[in-house]
């Protein structure tokens, strides 16, 4: 391609892999076997039911997904999902434990409330900002699950492994981190994951679900909000995000590629390490916004001196063809997301700007 590409640091949509575009450009118009784009083929059709069952068999293969879960495919992100779990999992009025390390975590517990289930705070870290993973949890007998945000896209934290629920099922929000490392679903009743971060374009959200809590609740639940209706249907009681569903294929084709998810995780705790010690041997010029031991690898935070500064770092970094640098809106400071896709030349880069920026600014 002719086009330079960025440095691409956005969190979310966030990098994909350059020969996945490549190949999803070349079969934009017309894929050699069907003829057609998938984006035209009707998800009824012979060639996309295959399609769809090879990539629940690669997700099952790359991720190691018990056969006793389902996988769906939904739409409304894993924002739909806040109010989708509750309303799936637990009965009016029933009660689920709640982690609250950042905002998904807090819009999680609020659209729980919002359909009338009982969202108790476990643990939160707000007091301090969200700049750790709370320690200690205090679960509440009545509970029937542990819910918790694998990685916090916007704080930047992470469980270094998933919290313990003392023997309750755990539900984990891991839009950010899956596809990243090896996960255990062990212990999980629940895992979902919007794609856009490490598993393909915006459009398809990701439900793995043990069967057996499908039919538990959901009388009064929308058609199109009960995973019930979903796993019956294979995910086709309406029409999949067709076009999304065949990228994270192609997804998991390059991880499976770049040797499955031990060596991708190599390479990203590689690219996190390289940034995170040109903040800590920055002498204080960039400071990390969040406890060491809570840091993510996924989602690198830190600040400069002064907003001033760190405008100044935002534009020279764009016009040195590093993009999506800026923090969150919410917070401010700066972020660099490392999602699969980012090349480790790409964190090199970076570091290499960084130094040079402080040298100047410094
Ligand atoms: C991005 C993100 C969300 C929100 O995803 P949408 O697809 O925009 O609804 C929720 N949780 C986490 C952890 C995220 O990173």
């Amino acid at each position: 391609m002719s086009i330079q590409r960025v440095h691409n640091f956005n969190p979310g949509p966030g990098a994909l892999p350059l020969s996945v575009l490549e190949e999803a450009a070349r079969d934009l118009v017309c894929h050699p076997d069907s003829g057609m784009s998938i984006m035209e083929m009707s998800h009824r059709s012979d060639e996309w039911i295959a399609r769809q069952d090879a990539l629940t068999a690669s997700l099952r293969r790359v991720l190691g997904v018990p056969e006793d879960m389902d996988i769906l495919y939904l739409q409304g992100g894993a924002s739909l999902q806040f109010a989708m779990v509750p309303l799936n999992l637990l009965a009016k009025g029933e009660a689920a434990d709640f982690v609250v390390t950042g905002t998904w975590a807090v819009n999680a517990v609020k659209e729980a409330r919002k359909v009338g289930r009982v969202a108790f705070e476990a643990a939160s870290s707000a007091a301090t900002g969200f700049d750790r993973i709370p320690e200690g949890l205090s679960l509440n007998a009545e509970s029937r699950y542990l819910h918790y945000t694998s990685n916090n896209t916007i704080f930047g934290t992470a469980f270094s492994a998933p919290p313990d629920g003392g023997g309750k099922p755990l539900v984990c929000d891991a839009s950010s981190d899956i596809l990243s490392k090896p996960f255990d679903f062990g212990g999980h009743d629940l895992v979902y994951a919007g794609a856009q971060k490490n598993m393909g374009p915006a459009g398809v959200t990701i439900v793995f679900v043990r069967r057996g809590l499908l039919g538990r609740v959901g009388a009064d639940v929308p058609t199109m909000l009960a995973y019930k209706t979903h796993a019956e249907k294979d995910s086709a009681y309406n029409t999949p995000p067709v076009w999304s569903m065949y990228i994270v294929g192609l997804v998991l084709g390059w991880v499976e590629a770049q040797g499955g998810l031990e060596a991708i995780e190599a390479l990203n705790k590689a690219k996190a390490a390289l940034i995170y010690d040109a903040i800590d041997a920055s002498g204080g010029f960039f400071v990390g916004t969040v406890q060491r031991g809570s840091r993510s690898r996924m989602n690198v935070t830190f600040r400069l001196g002064s907003e001033e500064l760190e405008e100044l770092f935002l534009s020279e970094a764009g016009e040195a063809g590093f993009a999506g640098l800026r923090g969150h809106r919410s917070v401010g400071g700066c972020r660099a997301s490392l999602y699969n896709a980012l090349p480790m030349e790409s964190a090199r880069a970076l570091v290499d700007f960084m130094g040079d920026f402080r040298r100047r600014r410094g």
